[in-house]
């Protein structure tokens, strides 16, 4: 499958995890809309939220959520998921950002 997050998650590009756990992989967006802006991402491909059945998988992105603001050092962070073209989404795996600081989305 031609997917950009797919192939970070396999290990194509070398990334840096900032975490990483059973269920997603935390790393650095490529172009930042904050001081800090991270991306949570299931390792499972799931096109959108729209896409997404799974609830406990859910509950383990949100927990890997506060784990990787907790590890990066921030209290007070914003979440974003855009779902949809019109929304804003680019990337067609869903993906959690965590945004914090001199916020500019
Ligand atoms: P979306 O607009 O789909 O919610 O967010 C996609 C995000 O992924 C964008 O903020 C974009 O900068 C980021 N992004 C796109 N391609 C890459 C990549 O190859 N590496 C990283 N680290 N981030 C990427
Ligand atoms: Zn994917």
């Amino acid at each position: 499958m031609d997917c950009i997050f797919c192939k970070i998650i396999n290990g194509e590009f070398n990334t840096n995890f900032v975490l990483e756990n059973e269920y997603a992989v935390v790393f650095k967006d490529i172009n930042p809309k904050a001081d800090t802006h991270l991306l949570v991402v299931p390792r499972k491909h799931v096109e959108s939220l729209n896409d997404l059945e799974d609830e406990f998988l859910l509950g383990k992105l949100m927990m890997t959520v506060k784990e990787a603001a907790k590890k990066a050092g921030l209290s007070s962070y914003r979440t974003v998921i855009n779902t949809g073209k019109e929304a804003g989404q680019e990337v067609f795996h869903l993906h959690i950002h965590i945004l914090a600081g001199n916020i500019k989305l």
